[in-house]
């Protein structure tokens, strides 16, 4: 007998056909939590493990199609959002994120894949920044997209900070991951309403990953969506990152691939 609900988490992703990142890292990390992924496809990328070659956006109407159809017949316990590509994408993510507003919210602001390839056209900064920023529970920013969104005249904690006070909706924590810092360990750093709560270390791993981004979000999204409380969902949800990347794999000839189940 199945008594406990399980929590289904609707992730708003991109796809990247290597399946390193995007919506395949969201349904793998998702799944290995006890919980169910619904997949909607934001953006399409041109992509193998060293590099983007392109990346189309998606029409807006069937992404929030998509995502009414899904509320009404499913008790969504969380929204993932990663890639969103355009201003149009990100304006339908807030549709959705404006008709449920007592879902939590966590966004993995995807702006640049590991090789520093733009995944984000400019317009959808100051969208991003006005319309779904401020209605989130939590966001996921490596250091580099910390500084893009709050001001490249901030280092990135002072970015996070202020990325920590701009929540209107919902009180909007910040996890700054560390990993593109130049120090020996990694440290991520929780952020809230101005504040530093939390710093998680983690040994630096030797090499390059497709997709610890999205793996972590993603599984951040199915713990919070679980019940945890927020930090206990960052320490449940960084180990086990750092156990996919610890048994990550080289599939192609680039980035190395997290093995997430
Ligand atoms: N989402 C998509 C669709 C991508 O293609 C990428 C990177 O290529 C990302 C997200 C971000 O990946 P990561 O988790 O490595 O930051």
């Amino acid at each position: 007998m199945n008594k406990q609900p399980t929590p289904i988490i609707l992730c708003l992703s991109g796809l990247d056909p290597t399946g390193g990142a995007g919506i395949q890292a969201d349904i793998e990390a998702i799944a290995a939590q006890g919980c169910h992924a619904a997949p909607v496809i934001t953006a399409n990328t041109i992509q193998d493990t060293h590099t983007v070659f392109g990346f189309r956006g998606i029409d807006p109407e069937l992404i929030i199609e998509q995502g009414r159809r899904l509320f009404d017949d499913m008790p969504i316990g969380a929204i993932k959002i990663g890639m969103l590509g355009s201003a149009a994408s990100a304006l339908a993510a807030a549709t959705l994120m404006s008709e449920h507003p007592e879902v939590p919210v966590i966004y993995d602001p995807v702006l640049f894949s590991g090789d520093g390839s733009q995944l984000a056209r400019d317009e959808l900064l100051e969208t991003v920044r006005s319309q779904v920023i401020p209605g989130c529970r939590l966001l996921t920013p490596n250091t580099i997209e910390a500084r893009h969104l709050a001001g490249d005249e901030l280092s990135a904690e002072q970015a996070a900070r202020e990325l920590s006070t701009q929540g209107k909706s919902a009180n909007t924590q910040v996890l700054l991951t560390g990993t593109h810092s130049n120090t020996p360990d990694i440290c991520h750093q929780l952020y809230s309403d101005g504040e530093l709560v939390e710093s998680f270390y983690y040994p630096r791993l030797p090499n390059e990953y497709h997709g610890s981004g999205c793996t972590l979000a993603s599984s951040l999204a199915a713990q919070l969506a679980r019940g945890e409380d927020m930090l206990s969902a960052c320490q449940k949800a960084l180990d086990y990152t750092f156990e996919t990347l610890q048994q990550a794999r080289q599939l192609g000839q680039g980035q190395w691939i997290p093995k997430r189940l």
